[in-house]
């Protein structure tokens, strides 16, 4: 916000903030028509057994194909999407998609052990009054039953109004979908609350990963997070795995799951299809011998 100048009531910008305000109103213009001109993708990001790497399911995350500004990452716009509450209305295409796509995968590969998928939520969806009948609603239309769905939700966003977030995840779990805390570490309240919090999958956030190997108390500390998860009887996902050697960490952790660079990147669906068949080929070798 510009600083009044004088006592006339009017706003001076300068170049710079001008010219930042109108990028944003511009990206903002361009963020509204997005749905209806199909520009966002669900990308998919394999989540692994830490063990022997087989795919136990995917993480959905949202790609905008902008037309003059290329591939636009959540992070740029995300933020814009929960401020101007159109993140409710790309949420609820991005929830549709994902599950669309797991019942279609599940019909497609019937022998193959059920996939999940994860799907993030926002603080802003998660407290919009429509959230349990739009999500009962797009798992009746998608045919995929509620134990193969997963939604992520950070700590922060259960924190804007923690009660009422308590109360509306305990009525989803009801629904027998899973809950995964999301970003797992970088929150305030975390030990405070996570008795309370009616949760079944802890993620931990990729910054306590990527230094693990080479700083012994990013080790220590994703090794506190793990013994408390293990203590709470909740299985832990590690985010952001690049290089073997934090794999080989996690191992002796006893970290059961793996998301990251060094299994996948987010890919297209079509992509994440060749992944699932890869998967299946490599564990039906191992069957026979
Ligand atoms: P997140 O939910 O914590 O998702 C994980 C992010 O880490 C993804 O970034 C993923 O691409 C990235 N990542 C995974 N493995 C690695 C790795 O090994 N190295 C590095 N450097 N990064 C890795 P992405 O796709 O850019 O998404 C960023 C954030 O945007 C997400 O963080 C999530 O908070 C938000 N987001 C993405 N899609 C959605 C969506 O559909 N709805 C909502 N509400 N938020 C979304
Ligand atoms: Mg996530
Ligand atoms: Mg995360
Ligand atoms: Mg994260």
């Amino acid at each position: 916000r510009a600083k009044g100048q004088g006592g006339g009531g009017y706003v001076l910008f300068d170049r710079g903030m001008h010219e930042t305000a109108l990028r944003r109103l511009d990206l903002e213009l361009d963020l509204r028509r997005a749905l209806e001109r199909d520009q966002f993708e669900a990308y998919y990001q394999p989540i692994v057994r830490v063990a022997d790497r087989r795919l136990i399911g995917f993480e959905a995350l949202v790609r905008w194909n902008h037309p003059e500004r290329g591939l636009i990452s959540p992070a740029d716009f995300i933020p814009l999407a929960e401020e101007s509450g159109l993140i409710v209305h790309i949420g609820r295409w991005m929830l549709h998609q994902a599950c669309a796509q797991m019942r279609a995968w599940q019909l497609a590969f019937p022998r193959r052990p059920a996939l999940t998928v994860s799907v993030n939520l926002s603080a802003r969806q998660l407290l919009h009054p429509d959230i349990l009948p739009e999500i009962r609603r797009t798992l009746r239309q998608t045919g995929l039953s509620a134990r193969h769905l997963k939604l992520e939700i950070t700590e922060s966003a259960m924190m804007e109004d923690a009660e009422r977030a308590i109360e509306l995840l305990e009525t989803l779990k009801r629904t027998r979908l899973k809950l995964m805390l999301d970003d797992f570490g970088t929150g305030y309240s975390s030990l405070s609350y996570l008795h309370r919090l009616p949760i079944d999958v802890l993620k931990v956030d990729r910054s306590f990963v990527m230094h693990m190997h080479e700083r012994s108390e990013d080790r220590s500390f994703v090794e506190t997070i793990v013994n408390l998860a293990q203590k709470l009887g909740r299985p832990v996902v590690c985010e952001g795995v690049e290089l073997p050697e934090q794999e080989a960490l996690l191992r002796e952790l006893g970290v059961e799951y793996a998301q990251g660079y060094l299994y996948s990147r987010p890919v297209t669906a079509a992509q994440a299809q060749m992944l699932i068949i890869e998967d299946a080929a490599r564990f039906a070798r191992k069957r026979r011998g």
